[in-house]
């Protein structure tokens, strides 16, 4: 019997090791990486600038201490800083983290505004994380099920529903903030629309409120921009950062910019391995090889080849109900469950993933071109046209 705790239904599959967007498992069998570990690994496997970088920066220093200045740090704040338009960046490990300081920045703005019982609008289908309070503002119950009491200070309104989000500050003098993502990833690439996005930046701008935006899924280029606000031209207030920042090396971040900024002083939060030398460098250099080989503009340009390709392919086939999403964020929407189709696609060769129980996902890493992208396209349609057959 395993002694892995048992929180994850594992695929019969380990991997060894992987070059650009293949990976081979433990037995010798190559595979085309359409998943990136979940967004992770933005410049797939192996890539000899990142292992190269890392290499060196694990031979000087791995850790020293937040309790000292961290050049790398220093560094990727202001790269990130420039990109993002935010103002100041707290580094963490992971994406529950990063929307934990968020929330723990949205609360301490509140209770300086003398709001005693401060509160979050949050989404519904939001995916937040898995911490008690990230998982308490994500909207999926079955997540939350049987940790109760979840934590307070959340009230939910349905995604893209500006209204709603009005209705609340109506009658609820508690609102702080609203945080949701751009694209909601685990939900199924739910796109918001430029309409809602921009409404929110007003109402919050109207109310005092604190824009958040979790872009652990949908930031670091994936869809075409650096940030997934940056489509519709708005600037949270907060947003949040990890998946593919860091290119495989664990690293959140939490970004503050506007009337967020200069509101923690020392004391008020931390983490022992936030921001370290080494997964700082990772991030650096993933940043430096998206602006070096222009990943962003190919993530946009192969993404809507991608999707120009399935629908083309897909076109008439019945119980295909919508193909969308943005850059290299993929969603493929069925009429019926379909999470067997990721077996059949390992089975393919392909590393798919199936969300909110009915959409196929693609995140591939930024490098996938334009050959790799119809390899993937013409080795799925099969696997989901004989799905839908069955
Ligand atoms: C994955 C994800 C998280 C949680 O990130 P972890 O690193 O697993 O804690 C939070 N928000 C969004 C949008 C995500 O996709």
């Amino acid at each position: 019997m395993s002694h892995v705790m048992n929180t994850y239904a594992r695929l019969p599959v380990a991997f060894s090791h992987g070059q650009g967007c293949r990976i081979t498992d433990v037995d010798g069998r190559d595979y085309l990486d359409a998943l990136s570990g979940i967004a992770v690994s933005t410049l797939g496997h192996a890539h000899p600038r990142l292992v190269s970088a890392i290499a060196a920066q694990a031979g000087r220093l791995l850790h020293t201490s937040n309790l000292y200045q961290i050049r790398e740090q220093e560094e990727l704040a202001d790269r990130l800083a420039e990109l993002s338009g935010m103002q100041e960046i707290f580094f963490c490990n992971s994406g529950c983290e990063a929307n934990e300081a968020a929330i723990k920045l949205a609360r301490y703005y509140g209770h300086r505004k003398g709001i005693d019982s401060p509160t979050i609008i949050v989404m519904e289908k939001a995916f937040h994380g898995r911490t008690m309070a990230t998982l308490s503002a994500t909207g999926n119950r079955k997540a939350q099920a049987g940790f109760e009491p979840l934590v307070a200070g959340f009230v939910r309104v349905p995604y893209d529903d500006l209204e709603a989000v009005k209705a609340i500050g109506r009658h609820n003098k508690n609102i702080v903030a609203v945080m949701l993502e751009i694209i909601q990833g685990e939900g199924g690439i739910n796109l918001a629309s430029p309409q809602f996005q921009q409404g929110l930046r007003q109402l919050c701008d109207d109310q005092g409120w604190l824009l958040i935006c979790d872009e652990v899924q949908c930031g670091m280029a994936r869809t075409g921009r650096w940030f997934g606000y940056q489509h519709a031209g708005i600037l949270p207030d907060i947003a949040t950062l990890a998946k593919g920042l860091g290119s495989g090396v664990p690293i959140g971040a939490c970004m503050a910019g506007g009337r967020a900024a200069g509101l923690f002083e020392p004391g008020k939060h931390g983490s022992t391995f936030g921001g370290n030398p080494l997964a700082c460098v990772a991030a650096l250099t993933t940043i430096a090889t998206i602006e070096q080989d222009g990943l962003m503009a190919q993530a946009e340009s192969v993404g809507a080849l991608i999707r120009r390709l399935f629908a083309e392919a897909l076109a008439g086939v019945r119980g295909v109900r919508e193909i969308r999403g943005c850059g290299l964020m993929i969603g493929i929407e069925l009429d019926r469950p379909c999470g067997e189709l990721v077996g059949k696609a390992l089975a393919a060769g392909l590393l798919i993933n199936v969300t909110a129980d009915r959409v196929i996902r693609l995140l591939p890493p930024l490098i996938l071109n334009e050959n790799e992208a119809r390899e993937l396209v013409d080795r799925s349609v099969p696997l989901i046209r004989d799905f839908l057959a069955s």
